[in-house]
């Protein structure tokens, strides 16, 4: 048996810590120990039940996961692997990364890139990942260097590691937060500058002031709407997320008189070769330093009081779950 944290549905909705048993696992050509899976803002949606995220119960949580490989059907890889695991539904459809133990698809599976180390791997996860497509296909539509490039939800997992990307590739950063208190936080990952939250939020005119060479939502919602006006001419914004709402108001002027583009970024079914670049990427980009500034180690104990947390957007960085 091994330890894992259950969710079934039912009344009420639970999410609890159990033994549960290899025959238990699902279908799949490789059997992997989990040494570290992460909290994402989908997995607080799963823990809690607040969004209807998981299609089938009971199911482990955890849409990501790093460990080593013990048993293989795969050619493509051999026990003792170091791989990592993110996104393909797993921890939705398929049991996830938040149990010692995990049987997968091959193909869903990256080698762990030289460089990092497991925990470091979830210290970036899905968040991380999501980050570095938002900041390639950014990079593949041109980023004015001479304006400021905005990240909204910056205190937050994907915010944290896009503003250290950012900062690192040489822009001048404009960290959007709505917690005042992780300035100081933004700061060390390499922000230039604190936005409050409020005032992309407030109603923006369908044109405001060109200002930013390039952004990265995580929020979508209303400032997302305040976002797409102050853009500049011919830049672009990568959303990525809905932290703050699934509606988004707008007019078609900044896309039809400022040549602004808004670009959909997916994490979960983004193709092999994408993702291979995008960890090699995030090994070579990422200062370690910032991400271990931003990363918080936890036990799976510790998981559902956070997953409340993370919907509340009370959770700094990215938060990482010790397995084993
Ligand atoms: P997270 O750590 O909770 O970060 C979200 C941040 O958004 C919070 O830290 C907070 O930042 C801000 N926020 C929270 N509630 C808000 C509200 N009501 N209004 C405005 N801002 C709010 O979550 P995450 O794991 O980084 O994920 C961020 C978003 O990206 C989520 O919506 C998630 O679903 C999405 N996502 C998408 C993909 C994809 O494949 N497209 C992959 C991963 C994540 P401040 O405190 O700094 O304001």
């Amino acid at each position: 048996t091994f330890k894992a944290l259950v969710v079934e549905t039912g009344d009420p909705y639970t999410a609890q810590i159990r033994q549960a048993s290899v025959d238990e696992l699902p279908p799949g050509d490789v059997l992997v120990r989990v040494a570290y899976s992460s909290l994402n803002y989908k997995d607080g949606l799963a823990i809690t039940g607040a969004g209807k995220v998981i299609r089938s119960f009971p199911m482990v949580p955890g849409i990501d996961l790093a460990g080593t490989v013990l048993e293989s059907a795969s050619p493509d890889y051999k026990p003792g692997d170091a791989v990592i695991l993110t996104g393909w539904g797993v921890g939705e459809r398929h049991w996830g990364g938040l149990a010692e133990l995990a049987r997968v698809r091959a193909e869903w599976l990256v080698p762990l890139p030289d460089g990092l180390t497991l925990q470091q791997a979830m210290g970036i996860g899905t968040a991380g990942f999501t980050a570095m497509l938002a900041v390639m296909a950014l990079e593949a539509h041109t980023i004015d260097k001479n304006r400021d490039v905005l990240v909204t939800g910056a205190a937050g997992g994907v915010g944290s590691v896009a503003t250290a990307l950012l900062a690192r590739l040489g822009y001048r950063v404009v960290a959007s937060t709505g917690r005042t208190s992780e300035e100081a936080y933004l700061k060390s990952l390499g922000a230039g500058e604190i936005l409050h939250r409020s005032v992309l939020a407030a109603p923006a005119k369908p044109l405001e002031s060109e200002r930013f060479g390039g952004a990265v939502d995580t929020v979508g919602g209303a400032v997302l709407a305040g976002v797409l006006p102050r853009m500049a001419y011919g830049s672009s914004v990568a959303a990525c997320g809905n932290a703050g709402g699934v509606k988004l108001e707008t007019t078609v002027f900044p896309f039809i008189l400022r040549g602004v583009n808004l670009l959909g970024i997916d994490s979960v079914m983004c193709p092999r070769e994408k993702r291979l670049r995008a960890w090699q990427r995030l090994a070579h980009d990422l200062p370690k330093p910032l991400l271990e500034a931003a990363i918080q180690t936890v036990s799976l104990e510790e998981v559902p009081g956070l997953a409340q947390a993370i919907l509340q957007g009370q959770v700094r960085g990215r938060v990482v779950v010790r397995l084993s």
